[in-house]
């Protein structure tokens, strides 16, 4: 057995790091001036959430 069973090598997103969403942190103030931390998590759109880039035959 080898590595070359299928020619599909899967390049994982460099925006989501391959986890096919994005954490956005922002910030909110509330009534009470505080500030409050909010992780807003987001379909990656530069591989839609799949967390690897289609392969591409350009090499
Ligand atoms: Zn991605």
């Amino acid at each position: 057995m080898s590595e070359l069973t299928t020619g599909f090598k899967r390049i994982s997103c460099p925006d989501c790091n391959g986890t096919g969403e994005l954490r956005i942190e922002s910030e909110n103030i509330n009534e009470n001036f505080e500030v409050e931390n909010q992780t807003v998590i987001m379909e990656c759109q530069n591989c839609r959430g799949l967390g690897f880039m289609p392969t591409v035959s350009s090499q």
